[in-house]
C-alpha cells in the first residue's frame, strides 16, 4: 500500500508552524510497512484543497489529511472531501453528545458542524478535542481525515487509525531502533555494507544530532515471527558494532546514562566550562536523578575554576583554560570537593570567535575523575556551531560517564 499525507492549513504555508504531523505520520506508516512517495502542504481553501485530493487519488492507495476538521468557517476539510466523493453528511447524535460532554455544555450552532459525518464513513471518537476522526472507504481508496492539533491527531492514529490499517495488512511490519554513539553513517556502512543490503529486515541508518540511528524492520505473518527475525539481525549487529550501540529501543543517551546510575547508585558531580550548566540539565531530564546527581558548578572565568574547583594558577597560566591539564584537575576538583564518585569536566572552545591554530574552535577536553584515577579525552568537533559544539561535547561526556559504568 501507498500513502500520501496532506496537510490542511494557511497557517503551515504562512510558516507560522512547523508541520510536525506530516513527519510523524510519515514515521508510523514507514512502521507499518506503507511507502509514503508524497506530503502535500496546502491552504484553507476549497478549489486548492480539491485539486491536491484529486491529484493525490489518482496515484495513492491511502489519502491521511490533518486540520481543518474545526468548528470555524475556514475549517472545511470534510465538507470538501464529501463533497468531492459526492457523499451526503448527516448529523451524527453520538458525536453531537460527546461532544457536549467534552465542552460541558450545549453545542452551539458552530460546534454542531463537527458532528456531521460523510455517510457511510467511519467515525473515531476524539479523546482530546472535539473533532471526531473520519475515515472514508472510497472503493479501493481509502481517505482519513484527523484533527490538526498534533495532541490530539497524534493519539487518535496511534489508537485507532493504526490498528485499522494493520488489519489491512496481510502481514506485520515490527521496527526496532538502535542508537550508536561514537562512530559515523558512512563507517558503519562499512560494517554492516551487506547486512544494509538484506530484504528482510531491513536495515537503515541514519545520522540524527550527533548520534546515528540504525533501523531494523522486519515483515512477517505473525509479531512473533517479525520479532524473531529482528533478533537475529539484532544480534549480528550487536557481534560488529555493539561497542557502539547503547540503547536497543530508542532511548536516548542521556536518558540511558541518568538510568545507569540511578541503577547502580553511583554519584556523579560535574564541573562545565563551555556546556555552563547543559550536561547536569540534560541528565536531569531523567526523573530520580536527584539520588545521585550532587551539583554541577559553572565554572566559565580562569578565577571561578580556581575558586570552586581548585584548579592551579599555573596550570591555567601555562596550559590554558581549554588543555588536558585544566580539564584534569577540574575532574579531580570538583569530584574531591563534592565527595561524589565520579567528577566529570567539560572544557573547550564553542566559538565562533577565539580559536587558533593550535587551539581551534570545537577543541573540547573531557576529564573524567574515578575511585580508578582520572582520565582525560581530547575532542574535535570541527566544523559545527556553537549550539551544536556544546550539545557534543555533552553526549560525549555522557558517553564517556556511561562507558565508565560497563
Ligand atoms: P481546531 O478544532 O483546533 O480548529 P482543526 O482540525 O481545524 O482543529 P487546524 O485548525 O487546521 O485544525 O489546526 C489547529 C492547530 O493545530 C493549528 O493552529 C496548529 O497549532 C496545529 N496544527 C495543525 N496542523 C498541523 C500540522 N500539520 N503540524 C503541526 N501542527 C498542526
Ligand atoms: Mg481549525
Amino acid at each position: 500500500m501507498n500513502g500520501e499525507i496532506i496537510a490542511v492549513g494557511t497557517e503551515l504555508l504562512l510558516g507560522n508552524i512547523v508541520n510536525t504531523n506530516a513527519q510523524f505520520l510519515s514515521e508510523e506508516l514507514s512502521n507499518i510497512g506503507i511507502n509514503v512517495y508524497y506530503q502535500t502542504v496546502v491552504g484553507d481553501n476549497k478549489e486548492r484543497l480539491e485539486e491536491v485530493i484529486k491529484c493525490a487519488l489518482s496515484r495513492a492507495d491511502l489519502l491521511i489529511l490533518t486540520g481543518g476538521l474545526g468548528p470555524t468557517d475556514d475549517d472545511l476539510t470534510k465538507e470538501t472531501v464529501a463533497s468531492l466523493l459526492g457523499l451526503d453528511m448527516y448529523l451524527h447524535k453520538e458525536s453531537q453528545e460527546l461532544i457536549e460532554k467534552y465542552l460541558n455544555k450545549k453545542i452551539s450552532q458552530s460546534n454542531l458542524k463537527q458532528a456531521y459525518i460523510p455517510k457511510g464513513a467511519i467515525i473515531l471518537k476524539n479523546d482530546n478535542g472535539t473533532a471526531p476522526g473520519i475515515i472514508i472507504e472510497n472503493g479501493e481508496k481509502i481517505i482519513v481525515l484527523l484533527p490538526g492539533p498534533p495532541k490530539e491527531m497524534a493519539p487518535m492514529f496511534s489508537q485507532k487509525v493504526k490498528p485499522y490499517l494493520e488489519k489491512k495488512s496481510p502481514y506485520v511490519m515490527r521496527s526496532k531502533i538502535l542508537r550508536l554513539f561514537g562512530i559515523g553513517e558512512s563507517s558503519i556502512g562499512d560494517k554492516i555494507k551487506d547486512l544494509m543490503q538484506n530484504d528482510n529486515p531491513t536495515v537503515a541508518p541514519y545520522a540524527k544530532d550527533n548520534e546515528t540511528i540504525l533501523r531494523v524492520t522486519a515483515r512477517a505473518a505473525s509479531k512473533e515471527e517479525a520479532d524473531n527475525l529482528n533478533s537475529k539481525m539484532i544480534k549480528e549487529i550487536d557481534k560488529r558494532l555493539g561497542e557502539f550501540i547503547y540503547s536497543h529501543d530508542d532511548t536516548a543517551l542521556n536518558i540511558v546514562c541518568a538510568r545507569k546510575l540511578i541503577e547502580k547508585n553511583i554519584t556523579i558531580a560535574a564541573a562545565e566550562s563551555c556546556t555552563a550548566g547543559l550536561f547536569a540539565a540534560t541528565l536531569a531530564e531523567t526523573p530520580g536523578i536527584s539520588s545521585v546527581l550532587f551539583e554541577s558548578v559553572v565554572t566559565y572565568a580562569n578565577e571561578a575554576k580556581e575558586k570552586y574547583l581548585g584548579v592551579k594558577h599555573e596550570t591555567l597560566e601555562k596550559f590554558g583554560a581549554v588543555s588536558e591539564e585544566t580539564a584534569r584537575e577540574m575532574a579531580d576538583g570538583i569530584r574531591e570537593r563534592s565527595k561524589a564518585d565520579i567528577g566529570i569536566s567539560i572544557t573547550g572552545l564553542a566559538g565562533p570567535d577565539g580559536g587558533t591554530e593550535k587551539k581551534p574552535v570545537g577543541l573540547v577536553y573531557i576529564g573524567i575523575a574515578t575511585e580508578d584515577g582520572t582520565k582525560t579525552y581530547e575532542l574535535k568537533l570541527i566544523g559545527r556551531d556553537r549550539n551544536k559544539i556544546r550539545h557534543a561535547a555533552v553526549m560525549n561526556a555522557l558517553s564517556i560517564v556511561y562507558k565508565s559504568l560497563e
